[in-house]
């Protein structure tokens, strides 16, 4: 084993409990990098308390003070960056400039933190003379991040940096599969100076997951993986009276018109669908093909035999994945697609017990088909032809899911059309992956996210303070009000 078992951070301290332990893979060869601890309910309950009792003196202190720690913890990011972009590759199987990205944009997010003073400093109007309304935004307490596995650095500083400048403690659950990333993290946020208590790692799996929708002493929860775990965490959480924000999974549609530039357009759907092997929540799941678009399509095949497994392509998470991805491509087949880039039976030599599955597309797929309908979350990519843009933003419409979409057009008036049409909380023109960046927000339509609020940026402070709203009146004069 390449590296130690993972312990939880509680109190400042990594500690070891009596857990049972499940195998950490490095997924571009199979082989075991760690053991990682399947906490139970006592190890969140030592983590509340422990977080409880640093809240006063973190929620105290000034928050131009308390960015100070993320100043530093962005320099620290900064000066590890090459160890931390290896991490992610070994625990998650990324290529090299895909961990880094991810890195760099942990950076951006930490920006956007020490920001916070200038943004979130409240408002005050004279309502009427000598009286004031004023608005103060307060930390809500003890609050939860949970995780998943495709981001193990990236989604932990969605909600790490914001929530902890505005003056919460956290406790992160991070992904059974991935939790290396995270004990860095714990590390790092140390030595920049964050007081014991105010973050802290507890691992495992569903047994955490719902003792932290079960605590009473916490007080919100983000949760970002799949749609089928965010339902169950947003209903028990609510239940449990907790401010919840669930994002989920998503099956995002590309609709690309006949007008749309050659190079740019198949060279883009191609990225979009195996950049970190399909398996990112704003990855191309659906390509609507309107009218004559089959030069598109061809140039497309092109770019995606430039796709090269262990190379530029990582492979997906685990061996289970890759049967379930492989199996979404033999149905579809047998309903009648036709498989025109094939990724099935990937193997890199030297690397023969990867997860590989290579870059695929697929034809002439119908909207009843289970892979035109469900998340595939793989590097595959399939097409559904729809005679004109109105039948193209039905089959846009009809997913249940409405994270992204994009139109790839050089017409402003169709752009424009879809961006007000698509049913999804983020849209793009002419890119294959329209992640908003900082201080824009991330966040999901329909069941792609369930709760109020986006996971970062402006929309997250709203989620993570209550507002006080205050009334004065300091004025000399007798019988006004
Ligand atoms: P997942 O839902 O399996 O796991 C996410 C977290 O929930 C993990 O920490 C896991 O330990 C926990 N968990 C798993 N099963 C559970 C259960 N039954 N009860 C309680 N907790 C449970 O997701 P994943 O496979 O790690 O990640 C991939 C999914 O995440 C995809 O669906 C992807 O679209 C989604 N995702 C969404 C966004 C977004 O912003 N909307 C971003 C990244 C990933």
């Amino acid at each position: 084993m390449k590296y130690p078992e993972v312990m939880n951070y509680v109190g400042g301290r990594f500690v070891a409990g009596d857990h049972p332990y499940l195998d950490v893979f490095n997924p571009s060869d199979g082989t075991v990098i760690s053991k990682v601890p399947l906490s139970a309910r006592e190890d969140v309950d030592a983590a509340v308390e422990s977080a409880k009792a640093a809240f006063p003196g973190w929620s105290a202190l000034p928050i131009k003070e308390r960015v100070q720690v993320f100043y530093r913890y962005r320099s620290l990011l900064e000066r590890d960056i090459e160890e931390l972009t290896a991490l992610v590759t070994e625990e998650n199987g990324k290529v090299y400039g895909e961990a880094k990205a991810e890195i760099l944009k942990s950076m951006e997010l930490t920006e956007f933190a020490c920001s916070l003073p200038q943004i979130a400093a409240g408002e005050v109007l004279e309502v009427s003379r000598g009286v004031e309304c004023r608005i103060e935004r307060f930390p809500l307490g003890v609050v939860a991040s949970i995780t998943p596995f495709n981001f193990p650095n990236m989604v932990p500083n969605w909600t790490i940096p914001n929530a902890i400048a505005l003056g919460n403690c956290m406790i992160l659950k991070p992904s059974e599969l991935v939790p290396l990333s995270s004990i860095r993290i714990a590390e790092l946020l140390r030595e920049a100076g964050l007081p014991e208590g105010v973050f802290q790692v507890v691992n495992g799996g569903k047994d955490v997951v719902e003792a932290i929708c079960d605590h009473s002493g916490i007080e919100a929860i983000s949760f970002v993986g799949s749609t089928k775990v965010a339902k169950l965490v947003y209903r028990r959480g609510t239940a449990n009276l907790k401010r919840v924000l669930a994002l989920g999974g998503a099956k995002n549609h590309l609709i690309v018109m006949p007008d749309a530039d050659l190079e740019m357009t198949s060279s883009n759907v191609v990225a979009s669908m195996s950049g970190c092997a399909g398996q990112r929540c704003m990855a191309a799941s659906v390509m609507v093909a309107v009218s004559e678009t089959d030069h598109i399509i061809q140039r497309m095949i092109d770019y995606a035999k430039k796709v090269v497994p262990g190379e530029n392509l990582g492979p997906v998470i685990s061996a289970e994945a890759k049967e379930r991805i492989e199996r979404y491509i033999t149905e579809a087949e047998k309903a009648g697609a036709s498989v025109l880039v094939d990724g099935r039976k990937t193997v890199v030599k030297g690397k023969e017990n990867g997860y590989y599955v290579g870059p695929t597309i697929i034809d002439f797929v119908t909207p009843d088909m289970k892979i035109a309908q469900e998340e595939v979350f793989g590097p595959v990519l399939v097409i559904i032809r729809a005679k004109d843009l109105e039948k193209a933003m039905e089959i846009e419409n009809a997913s249940p899911y409405g994270n992204a979409a994009s139109v790839f057009t050089e017409s402003g008036g169709v752009a424009r059309y879809v961006m007000e049409n698509a049913s999804a909380g983020m849209v793009g023109v002419n890119v294959g992956v329209p992640v908003p960046r900082e201080p824009f927000s991330f966040g999901g339509w329909n069941e792609s996210r369930f709760g109020v609020g986006d996971i970062n940026g402006k929309g997250s402070i709203e989620f993570w303070t209550r507002s006080k709203k205050m009334t004065t009146k300091w004025n000399q004069e007798h019988g006004t009000n």
